[in-house]
């Protein structure tokens, strides 16, 4: 895997966290895009190489509602940049990891996504993400 893309946080109040994290980072929020697929408005900020994206749930029935409903706000995922999605998912299919999807999904920030399971990524899920040029 090519390298860490981002780390995703789960919040409640994406405006809050947007200034929270601007604070931090000292930077401005350069990006805030709805992810339809996911129900999810997301919000990115630069951190040297990487970046953070901030995930806020679009209705109260997306993934990340539930999540900070039985985990509360905090860290969701960090995800790793691939030149290869297909290529990854069907390696580390074939090393016996979960994916969480067959065919990689349009994800924000101009990128093709998969997830791979918690339960098998030492309890942290993982998003593989490749560039759409
Ligand atoms: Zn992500």
């Amino acid at each position: 895997m090519a390298k860490l893309e981002h780390i995703g946080i789960a919040v409640k109040s994406l405006k809050d966290a947007i200034t929270l994290y601007e604070t931090i980072l000292c930077t401005d929020c350069y990006k805030v895009e709805a992810v339809e697929s996911e129900k999810v408005m997301t919000a990115f900020l630069k951190a040297g190489d990487t970046k953070v994206e901030l995930l806020e749930s679009a209705d109260e029935t997306g993934v990340i509602a539930k999540y900070i409903e039985t985990r509360g706000e905090g860290l969701h995922h960090i995800a790793f940049e691939v030149e290869d999605i297909y290529a990854e998912m069907a390696r580390l299919k074939k090393e016996g990891f979960t994916l969480l999807m067959d065919q990689p999904k349009q994800g924000a920030d101009n990128k093709l996504i998969c997830f791979v399971h918690p339960k098998s990524a030492g309890g942290v899920l993982l998003e593989l993400c490749q560039e759409i040029k």
